[in-house]
Parts: structure tokens; sequence; C-alpha cells
């Protein structure tokens, strides 16, 4: 049976002309954790040239010895750090992955999902490639080595294999002496770059340079290439279609809230979405309560704009990991259980407005407004800072299928009675752009308006209700 594509949510990390690159990449992996928690790796290039590799399965702290990475020698390294669904979850896919080529060796690696990956890996295989992972950074690595000759500057060669590429994508490219940063056309997940002394980060989230000490610089921009070698920073287009369609999730849930994303502070826009909530749908309640963490500060704008009190009614075991992240739904129900509690002494004898950043599947927020009930609030009332999730996603975000989405499935009306809650509102899309100033996003998996072309492949046929 065919293996169902990867997907990934992942994070990348790049930092070129610093001293101790490798154990620099530890910590800009660290402060990326939260974007994917199934695997992780460095490879770094020393002075020589020669490449050193360190990758494995698990948390940053799990796989990285600090005297290993101290061994890692060079001052150019690319991480990442790997969310994998189901059965993505190999070895072979951890990233970076490493590739050798007559002209050179180079590693890559990549956050994001490839919409037309089946056809690229059928018109790559027709011609001879053989591939050993399900990842998307392989595929870009076939298209590279495919086009790439001695007299052929390596930059046209990526440029022509990002032209063949549709979806959303942040790709890290490393040779020997340079380091490319690459970003989709449509813009659809962030890559920053920053200042570190004389050298350069690159990063999926600013988080990592503030745990560094650098300074943002810049953004890559939709359909850019970002050359960072010992002449400094040069930039590419490979297409002139650009958009800024950042996935709105983001914003609303993937990003840590202390991230800047294309000039907007994450909590920021959580806290702004929240007071939008407010004024769509107000609740007669005593307290405002958030779902730990990424739902915090939506409910400390709820409550500002409310007026009314923002209590702890729930805590978080910080130990276990987050729910909509894991790969199985049976992983996800056990996260529940395991990682939040209600404060009793909190919500007895309130009406709680309990805020959380989106519904996927309901089977969280069910225990959440039972957990509460449980502890003696006498109603709960769910705001949601997101519109029901109605189509899945395309661009490397676990949404899941169709038929477990359970805003598919049911109407407001049906899932509020399906979860428990005295009464449920979501927030509208255009206040997703309101919260942000911005312009453009992608709202796809709310709206079905899918920025990018969607290709009639199975993995999408048998995710999609707009598919035969
Ligand atoms: S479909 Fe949803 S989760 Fe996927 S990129 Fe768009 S907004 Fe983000």
């Amino acid at each position: 049976m065919k293996e169902r594509k990867i997907q990934d949510e992942c994070g990348v990390f790049g930092i070129y002309g610093v001293e101790h690159a490798a154990s620099l990449t530890y910590y800009g992996l660290h402060a990326l954790q939260h974007r994917g928690q199934e695997g992780c790796g460095i490879i770094s290039v020393d002075e020589e040239g020669a490449f050193h590799r360190i990758k494995g399965k698990g948390l940053v702290t799990e796989v990285f010895k600090g005297d290993e990475l101290s061994a890692m020698r060079g001052n150019m390294a690319i991480g990442h750090v790997l969310y994998t669904a189901a059965e993505g979850n190999r070895l072979e896919n951890v990233q970076p992955l490493m590739f050798h080529h007559k002209s050179g060796d180079f590693a890559i690696a990549n956050n994001g999902c490839l919409v037309n990956a089946e056809e690229l890996r059928s018109y790559l295989e027709n011609r001879g490639s053989l591939f050993q992972s399900t990842s998307d950074s392989e595929i870009l690595a076939h298209l590279i080595k495919k086009e790439r000759s001695a007299s052929r500057p390596r930059i046209h060669t990526i440029i022509d294999a990002l032209n063949m590429m549709e979806g959303a994508f942040t790709f890290m490219v490393m040779t020997s002496r340079r380091i490319y940063a690459c970003r989709d056309k449509h813009g659809l997940h962030p890559l920053a770059i920053g200042r570190l002394g004389e050298g350069y980060v690159i990063a999926s989230e600013t988080c990592a340079f503030d745990t560094l000490g650098a300074e943002y610089i810049r953004d890559v921009e939709p359909g850019e290439v970002v050359t960072i070698d010992h002449h400094g920073i040069r930039s590419n287009l490979y297409s002139q279609f650009k958009h800024y369609n950042m996935c709105s999730m983001e914003y609303i849930y993937l990003a840590r809230p202390d991230s800047d994303i294309e000039g907007c502070n994450v909590h920021a826009y959580r806290k702004e979405s929240g007071k939008l909530l407010f004024k769509e749908a107000p609740a007669e309640a005593d307290i405002v309560v958030g779902v730990p963490d990424s739902s915090l500060s939506a409910a400390m704008g709820y409550a500002e704009a409310s007026g009314l009190p923002y209590e702890m009614g729930l805590i978080k075991n910080k130990y276990i990991g987050r729910t909509f992240i894991q790969p199985t739904q049976a992983l996800r129900e056990k996260g529940v259980r395991m990682k939040l509690s209600a404060v009793r002494t909190i919500v007895k004898g309130k009406r709680v407005v309990l805020v959380d950043d989106s519904i996927v599947r309901g089977t969280t927020s069910r225990r959440i407004v039972t957990m509460l009930k449980e502890a003696g609030a006498t109603e709960v009332h769910v705001r949601i800072a997101s519109p029901p999730m109605t189509e899945p996603c395309f661009y490397g975000v676990d949404t899941t299928s169709y038929d477990e989405l359970i805003s598919a499935r049911l109407s407001v009306p049906e899932v509020q009675e399906a979860i428990g809650a005295d009464s449920l509102a979501f927030l509208s899309e255009e206040s997703l752009y309101v919260a942000g100033r911005r312009e453009e996003l992608c709202t796809a998996c709310f709206t079905g308006r899918y920025p990018t072309a969607l290709y009639h492949n199975s993995a999408m046929v048998k995710k999609c209700k707009c598919k035969k």
C-alpha cells in the first residue's frame, strides 16, 4: 500500500558566519520546539567543507548531547524540528537531509508541504530517481541534482526547481560555502532573517532570534531566494507572482506569542482577535478563562473588551506536549486528560466564558467543558477565536481529514450540543484580517478558498469534500 504523504508543520533554523554554529542551532531549535516534537536534526559544515550531522527521533533535549554538539565544527549550520502525522514518523524523514553530488554535497531542511509532490515524485522516478524518504526536501534535492551541471550556478538550478513546486514551503539549502533560504510565492509560512554579530541567522519564527540575542532584519519575501555567504546577503526572486497569504493558523494557534510574523506580534494579534470576538459574541458571565497556552492572549483580549475579570480557571501541566500536534487521535485524547486541570476555587459557582483558539475534532472542547462543570461552573459559554474549521489543510498543518472536522459535519448549534456548552460562537473570517491589519491571509481551512492550485492526487481526494 502506498504510504500516505507526510504532513509537516515544522521549524527550520540556519546560521552563517558565527562560531559554534551547531551549538547555537541547538538553542534556535529549542525555541522552535513547539513546531515539532517528533524528531530533530542539525548539520554543520566545517572550514574544510566537511559536513557533520546529528539527527534522531524525539525532543531537542533528547537527541543532542552537549559533547557531540561541541564536537560539530564549523561556523555554518542548519537545523530542523519535525512534526509528522501518523506513518510519516520514520527516521529517514527526520531533517535536515543530506545529499551527495559530483558538484558538491548539500543539505536541505523544509517547513511546509507541496501540493504537487506526487506528480513531481512520479516525474523524477520515471527519470531514474530513487527516493529514501517521504519528505518534500528530497524532491527538491532530486530536482536540483537532475538539472545541476558544473558550468551552471547552483542558484539557477534551485530557481528552476522552485518553479516546478506548488504549495507551501520554506526551504533551507546549505552547501559547503553558503545557505540559500527560499519561501514559496504564496507566502504561506513564515521565514525571517536576523543578524548575530558578524553573521546571520534564519528561522521559522523570530522567537529563536531572541533566544540567541540576534537582531531581526527582515522576512524572506514570498517567491524569494536569499543567498547568505561571505559576500553577505543577496536576493533573487524566482517568481514574479507574489502574495502574502500567511497561514492564519500561525497567528491563531501555531506560533509562539513572542514571535513577530510579517510585522505583527502573535500575542497582539490574538489579544485583538479576543476583543473582536467579544464585540461579535458577548456573553452574560462572571469570569473569562482561556485554554492554556495558545488561547490565553485571546482570553485577555475578550476580558479587556468585556470588563469581566480574566481568571486562571484552567492550569496546564507544563511537562505534557500539545495535543494538536500529537500524531494520533489516541495520543491526543490521552494528552488532554493529562495536561489540563480546572481550578475549582476559581470556577465554582461561576458563569464562565471559555475562550479557545479553535475547534478541530471537538474532543478537547468537550472534555474541558465537562471538566469546568465538574469543578462547579454553573454555565460555560464557549467562544472560539477563529471561524469554524470546515476544510482540511494541504499546506503542512495537520488539521486532519474532512470527516474528522466536527464543524464540517455539524452546524454551530449541533457543535454546541456535542461539546456540552451553554452557548457557542466563533470569530468571523473578516475579523481574522482585522486583528492583524492584513489584506491577505490563507483562511482555506475555514473557507475552502485555497490560495494555490490543488492537484487532484489521491491524498487530497481522500481528505477533501470537494473532490470526487
Ligand atoms: S489551510 Fe488553514 S492551516 Fe492550512 S495554511 Fe491555510 S490557514 Fe493555515
